[in-house]
Protein backbone atom coordinates (compact mmCIF):
# COMPACT_ATOMS: atom_id res chain seq x y z
CA UNK A 1 0.00 0.00 0.00
CA UNK A 2 0.64 3.38 -0.98
CA UNK A 3 2.76 5.74 2.02
CA UNK A 4 0.12 7.98 2.07
CA UNK A 5 -2.24 6.15 2.06
CA UNK A 6 -1.26 3.66 5.47
CA UNK A 7 -0.27 7.56 6.86
CA UNK A 8 -3.81 8.80 6.24
CA UNK A 9 -5.74 5.96 6.95
CA UNK A 10 -4.03 6.30 10.23
CA UNK A 11 -5.44 9.71 10.90
CA UNK A 12 -8.60 8.26 9.57
CA UNK A 13 -9.31 5.64 12.80
CA UNK A 14 -7.24 8.23 15.11
CA UNK A 15 -10.33 10.66 13.87
CA UNK A 16 -13.20 8.51 14.26
CA UNK A 17 -11.84 7.41 17.87
CA UNK A 18 -12.20 10.43 18.90
CA UNK A 19 -15.47 11.32 17.58
CA UNK A 20 -16.59 8.62 18.81
CA UNK A 21 -15.63 9.15 22.39
CA UNK A 22 -17.07 12.61 21.82
CA UNK A 23 -20.08 10.73 21.18
CA UNK A 24 -20.16 8.25 24.32
CA UNK A 25 -18.62 10.87 26.55
CA UNK A 26 -15.60 9.06 27.15
CA UNK A 27 -11.64 10.49 26.75
CA UNK A 28 -9.71 9.40 23.91
CA UNK A 29 -6.57 9.19 26.03
CA UNK A 30 -8.30 6.11 27.52
CA UNK A 31 -7.98 4.58 23.93
CA UNK A 32 -4.86 2.95 22.69
CA UNK A 33 -4.44 2.56 18.96
CA UNK A 34 -3.04 -1.07 18.27
CA UNK A 35 -1.83 -1.25 14.96
CA UNK A 36 -2.24 -4.99 13.99
CA UNK A 37 -0.14 -5.75 11.22
CA UNK A 38 -0.12 -9.43 10.45
CA UNK A 39 0.97 -9.93 6.72
CA UNK A 40 2.13 -6.70 6.17
CA UNK A 41 5.65 -6.23 5.54
CA UNK A 42 7.78 -4.18 7.88
CA UNK A 43 8.03 -1.37 5.59
CA UNK A 44 4.66 -0.48 6.25
CA UNK A 45 4.66 -0.87 9.97
CA UNK A 46 7.39 1.76 9.71
CA UNK A 47 5.49 4.06 7.66
CA UNK A 48 2.83 3.84 10.38
CA UNK A 49 5.49 4.19 13.13
CA UNK A 50 7.32 7.37 11.51
CA UNK A 51 3.46 8.83 11.55
CA UNK A 52 3.31 8.06 15.46
CA UNK A 53 2.17 4.72 15.93
CA UNK A 54 4.31 2.78 18.40
CA UNK A 55 1.86 -0.05 19.31
CA UNK A 56 1.52 -3.22 16.69
CA UNK A 57 -0.35 -6.61 17.05
CA UNK A 58 1.14 -9.34 15.74
CA UNK A 59 -0.40 -13.20 15.12
CA UNK A 60 1.87 -14.87 13.80
CA UNK A 61 5.54 -15.56 15.71
CA UNK A 62 7.92 -16.82 12.96
CA UNK A 63 6.57 -13.69 10.39
CA UNK A 64 6.51 -11.27 13.72
CA UNK A 65 10.10 -11.74 14.69
CA UNK A 66 11.29 -11.33 11.45
CA UNK A 67 10.09 -7.96 11.44
CA UNK A 68 11.09 -7.30 14.59
CA UNK A 69 14.58 -7.81 13.73
CA UNK A 70 14.05 -5.85 10.40
CA UNK A 71 12.76 -2.71 13.22
CA UNK A 72 15.17 -3.20 15.48
CA UNK A 73 15.81 0.70 15.76
CA UNK A 74 12.46 1.60 16.26
CA UNK A 75 10.93 1.86 19.87
CA UNK A 76 7.79 -0.15 19.13
CA UNK A 77 5.50 -1.79 22.07
CA UNK A 78 5.08 -5.12 20.33
CA UNK A 79 1.72 -7.31 21.10
CA UNK A 80 1.25 -10.64 20.50
CA UNK A 81 -2.53 -11.58 19.48
CA UNK A 82 -2.52 -14.59 17.51
CA UNK A 83 -3.03 -18.36 19.28
CA UNK A 84 -0.50 -19.35 21.23
CA UNK A 85 0.72 -23.18 21.60
CA UNK A 86 3.08 -24.12 24.34
CA UNK A 87 6.46 -24.91 22.11
CA UNK A 88 6.13 -20.59 21.17
CA UNK A 89 6.06 -19.28 24.29
CA UNK A 90 9.31 -18.81 25.03
CA UNK A 91 10.08 -16.82 21.99
CA UNK A 92 6.70 -14.78 22.60
CA UNK A 93 7.75 -14.04 26.45
CA UNK A 94 10.84 -13.02 25.70
CA UNK A 95 9.81 -10.70 22.49
CA UNK A 96 6.73 -9.20 23.43
CA UNK A 97 5.35 -6.38 25.78
CA UNK A 98 1.79 -7.74 25.77
CA UNK A 99 -0.04 -10.85 25.03
CA UNK A 100 -3.91 -10.71 24.72
CA UNK A 101 -4.55 -13.94 23.84
CA UNK A 102 -3.61 -16.32 27.00
CA UNK A 103 -6.90 -18.58 27.65
CA UNK A 104 -5.08 -21.18 29.58
CA UNK A 105 -3.21 -22.09 33.06
CA UNK A 106 -0.27 -23.93 31.31
CA UNK A 107 0.41 -21.09 28.77
CA UNK A 108 0.33 -18.43 31.40
CA UNK A 109 2.94 -20.39 33.69
CA UNK A 110 4.74 -21.26 30.94
CA UNK A 111 5.39 -17.29 29.80
CA UNK A 112 5.49 -16.63 33.51
CA UNK A 113 8.48 -18.77 33.98
CA UNK A 114 10.57 -18.23 30.46
CA UNK A 115 10.01 -14.22 31.04
CA UNK A 116 13.58 -12.91 30.99
CA UNK A 117 14.62 -11.55 34.27
CA UNK A 118 16.04 -7.91 32.90
CA UNK A 119 12.74 -7.45 31.90
CA UNK A 120 9.57 -6.04 33.41
CA UNK A 121 6.55 -8.56 34.16
CA UNK A 122 4.73 -9.51 30.47
CA UNK A 123 1.29 -7.42 30.55
CA UNK A 124 -1.79 -9.80 29.71
CA UNK A 125 -4.87 -10.57 28.51
CA UNK A 126 -7.13 -13.68 29.34
CA UNK A 127 -9.02 -13.98 26.07
CA UNK A 128 -12.08 -15.19 26.82
CA UNK A 129 -14.98 -17.41 24.29
CA UNK A 130 -17.63 -14.35 24.50
CA UNK A 131 -20.08 -16.05 22.24
CA UNK A 132 -19.05 -19.69 22.76
CA UNK A 133 -19.05 -20.45 19.20
CA UNK A 134 -17.29 -17.92 17.00
CA UNK A 135 -13.78 -19.01 17.85
CA UNK A 136 -12.54 -21.93 19.62
CA UNK A 137 -9.99 -20.11 21.39
CA UNK A 138 -10.51 -18.46 24.51
CA UNK A 139 -11.71 -19.13 28.40
CA UNK A 140 -15.52 -19.84 28.81
CA UNK A 141 -16.75 -16.63 30.83
CA UNK A 142 -17.66 -18.80 33.97
CA UNK A 143 -14.13 -19.99 34.25
CA UNK A 144 -12.49 -16.69 33.98
CA UNK A 145 -12.55 -16.11 37.91
CA UNK A 146 -10.78 -19.38 38.73
CA UNK A 147 -8.08 -18.44 35.64
CA UNK A 148 -7.45 -15.42 36.91
CA UNK A 149 -6.89 -16.45 40.45
CA UNK A 150 -4.01 -18.47 39.20
CA UNK A 151 -2.58 -16.54 37.24
CA UNK A 152 -2.53 -13.25 39.24
CA UNK A 153 0.27 -15.06 41.71
CA UNK A 154 2.60 -15.69 38.62
CA UNK A 155 5.63 -13.90 39.03
CA UNK A 156 6.56 -12.90 35.49
CA UNK A 157 3.03 -11.62 34.38
CA UNK A 158 0.81 -8.65 34.97
CA UNK A 159 -2.60 -9.71 34.61
CA UNK A 160 -3.90 -6.26 32.77
CA UNK A 161 -7.60 -7.16 32.01
CA UNK A 162 -9.28 -9.01 29.22
CA UNK A 163 -9.97 -9.63 25.41
CA UNK A 164 -12.45 -11.11 23.38
CA UNK A 165 -13.23 -11.67 19.66
CA UNK A 166 -16.84 -11.34 19.36
CA UNK A 167 -18.83 -13.17 16.03
CA UNK A 168 -20.60 -10.11 13.97
CA UNK A 169 -24.07 -9.63 15.07
CA UNK A 170 -27.12 -10.38 12.39
CA UNK A 171 -28.88 -7.21 13.78
CA UNK A 172 -26.11 -4.67 14.51
CA UNK A 173 -28.13 -3.24 17.82
CA UNK A 174 -27.53 -6.60 18.91
CA UNK A 175 -23.52 -6.27 19.27
CA UNK A 176 -22.77 -4.80 22.36
CA UNK A 177 -24.01 -7.48 24.07
CA UNK A 178 -20.89 -9.62 23.85
CA UNK A 179 -18.71 -6.29 24.93
CA UNK A 180 -21.18 -5.19 27.46
CA UNK A 181 -20.21 -8.57 29.00
CA UNK A 182 -16.96 -8.52 28.78
CA UNK A 183 -17.25 -5.17 30.33
CA UNK A 184 -19.16 -6.23 33.48
CA UNK A 185 -16.19 -10.09 33.28
CA UNK A 186 -13.71 -7.18 33.74
CA UNK A 187 -15.34 -5.46 36.66
CA UNK A 188 -16.16 -8.80 38.51
CA UNK A 189 -12.17 -8.87 38.33
CA UNK A 190 -11.40 -5.83 39.57
CA UNK A 191 -13.87 -6.85 42.86
CA UNK A 192 -12.13 -9.44 43.24
CA UNK A 193 -8.50 -8.57 42.71
CA UNK A 194 -8.41 -5.32 43.90
CA UNK A 195 -4.67 -4.79 44.27
CA UNK A 196 -4.28 -5.54 40.40
CA UNK A 197 -4.02 -2.61 37.40
CA UNK A 198 -7.02 -4.44 35.66
CA UNK A 199 -7.12 -1.57 33.13
CA UNK A 200 -7.70 -3.04 30.25
CA UNK A 201 -10.75 -4.06 27.66
CA UNK A 202 -9.00 -5.49 24.46
CA UNK A 203 -12.17 -5.26 21.79
CA UNK A 204 -13.30 -3.62 18.67
CA UNK A 205 -11.71 -4.18 15.55
CA UNK A 206 -12.06 -2.55 12.27
CA UNK A 207 -16.14 -3.75 11.61
CA UNK A 208 -16.90 -2.91 15.54
CA UNK A 209 -14.53 -0.14 16.69
CA UNK A 210 -17.02 2.32 17.71
CA UNK A 211 -19.40 -0.14 19.75
CA UNK A 212 -16.62 -1.31 21.48
CA UNK A 213 -15.72 2.14 22.02
CA UNK A 214 -18.99 2.75 23.61
CA UNK A 215 -19.10 -0.43 25.60
CA UNK A 216 -16.00 0.30 27.63
CA UNK A 217 -12.72 -0.63 25.21
CA UNK A 218 -9.46 0.39 26.30
CA UNK A 219 -7.58 -0.92 23.25
CA UNK A 220 -9.04 -1.47 20.03
CA UNK A 221 -6.63 -3.89 17.43
CA UNK A 222 -7.25 -2.08 13.82
CA UNK A 223 -5.59 -3.86 11.10
CA UNK A 224 -7.85 -3.60 7.75
CA UNK A 225 -9.20 -0.19 8.06
CA UNK A 226 -4.83 1.03 8.98
CA UNK A 227 -3.06 -1.14 6.02
CA UNK A 228 -5.92 -2.10 3.73
CA UNK A 229 -7.60 -5.66 2.93
CA UNK A 230 -5.44 -8.77 3.65
CA UNK A 231 -4.43 -10.66 1.05
C1 LIG B 1 -6.60 -9.73 12.40
C2 LIG B 1 -7.01 -9.39 13.79
C3 LIG B 1 -7.50 -8.10 14.12
C4 LIG B 1 -7.70 -6.99 13.10
O1 LIG B 1 -8.84 -7.22 12.34
P1 LIG B 1 -9.33 -6.15 11.23
O2 LIG B 1 -10.73 -6.58 10.96
O3 LIG B 1 -8.43 -6.30 10.06
O4 LIG B 1 -9.26 -4.81 11.84
C5 LIG B 1 -7.81 -7.84 15.44
N1 LIG B 1 -7.66 -8.78 16.40
C6 LIG B 1 -7.21 -10.01 16.13
C7 LIG B 1 -7.07 -10.99 17.24
C8 LIG B 1 -6.89 -10.36 14.83
O5 LIG B 1 -6.46 -11.61 14.58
Amino acid sequence: MRKETIVENLNAVGERIVTCCNNCARNPAEITLLAVSKTQPAEALRIAYEAGQHHFGENYLQEALQKQDRLADLDICWHFIGPLQSNKTRAVAGHFQWVHSVDRLKIAQRLSAQRPHTQPPLNICLQVNIDGEHSKSGVAPQAVAALAQAVVPLPGLRLRGLMAIPAAQRDPAQQCGPFAELARLLQALREQFPEQPLDTLSMGMSADMEMAIACGATIVRIGTDIFGVRK
